[in-house]
């Protein structure tokens, strides 16, 4: 008889699986996250050097979802003509979602007018292709807030969402989804637990954003995506709900944008 009780049943929208810090133990990693209950691993690209190690690890793997795109950090990596590889490349792949993209206004050395010009290209590759986007918004939400009303219908996820409550309310108005990991298992985010009590359950994903951003438990490690359920525990006991129904809500929201199908 099982008496280990029912399992939650998560998608991690955000991880970075194919980061080389995974490389030594990829697979342990990925047993460890389907026995903790999660269903499905959606593995934003960061630049176009990186986007054939992240489809290959996602053929090899059918819980690994990819998304391609060029991320604001690795600003110095790109190239104007990446933007026309990014298309052929989402029409031969067809990826779950574009990103990461974004704004970062935070780190020194990332000029803005060339990130907007990235982050717009991806905007229009969204529009044009029909796919959400996953977008990093650090010091910068007002600008992608901005940036995403230039661009009707647009849909996806702010990641790791870090902002104001009206911030987040103009997202969350605009259709967009807001994810939230780690931080929000660290008792001094008080500001971010607040929100989260009051999101919209609808709009809420959960993301580890491995192997970056560990919760509390494990606070100076490497991250890795079965930590999901610390998420979603601190979640649930913040909008007090139970969280198998939490795990339930977000990971339908998440199938919903990424068109996951989840066996
Ligand atoms: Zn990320």
């Amino acid at each position: 008889m099982d008496t280990a009780g029912p399992v939650l049943q998560l998608v991690d929208s955000h991880c970075h699986l194919d980061f080389a810090q995974f490389d030594p133990d990829r697979d342990a990693v990925l047993a460890r996250a389907r026995a903790a209950g999660v269903l499905a691993h959606v593995v934003p690209a960061t630049h176009r050097a990186g986007w054939s190690k992240l489809a290959g690890l996602c053929a090899a793997h059918s819980d690994l979802h990819p998304a391609l795109g060029l991320h604001p950090m690795f600003l110095a990596e790109h190239a104007p003509e990446d933007l026309e590889r990014l298309d052929d490349c989402i029409r031969s792949q067809r990826p779950v979602a574009i990103g990461e993209c974004g704004l970062d206004l935070f780190v020194d050395g990332l000029d803005p007018a060339m990130q907007t010009r990235y982050f717009e290209g991806q905007l229009r590759l969204a529009r044009l292709h029909d796919l959400p986007v996953i977008i990093h918004a650090r010091r910068a939400v007002d600008q992608v807030i901005s940036a995403v009303r230039r661009f009707d219908g647009i849909r996806g996820v702010v990641h790791s969402f870090s902002g104001s409550p009206q911030q987040a309310r103009q997202l969350w108005d605009l259709g967009l989804h807001i994810g939230i990991g780690g931080p929000v298992t660290y008792d001094r985010a008080q500001r971010l637990r607040r929100l989260v009590a009051e999101l919209p359950i609808g709009q809420l994903l959960l993301e580890t954003d491995a192997p970056d951003q560990p919760g509390s438990a494990h606070r100076g490690a490497r991250n890795e995506p079965a930590y999901l359920t610390d998420i979603c525990a601190v979640i649930a006991e913040l909008r007090s709900e139970d969280p198998i129904a939490l795990a339930a809500q977000t990971t339908r929201n998440a199938s919903r944008l990424f068109g996951l199908t989840l066996d």
